[in-house]
């Protein structure tokens, strides 16, 4: 299998929730995000359209 020779287009994706955790006055405030992971180099898709 090549990898990095041509761009992933990151046609096929995931979408999962992840969960985020930040500081917040003190207080550890955890989100949970909608975030699309493509399935062939497992990288991130930032989609802010995602509801
Ligand atoms: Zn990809």
């Amino acid at each position: 299998m090549t990898r990095r020779e041509v761009a992933c287009e990151h046609k096929n994706f995931s979408i999962i929730q992840k969960e985020e955790t930040y500081p917040v006055l003190g207080e550890d405030t955890t989100i949970v995000a909608n975030v699309k992971v493509c399935d062939d180099c497992g990288e991130e898709i930032f989609d802010f359209r995602l509801d």
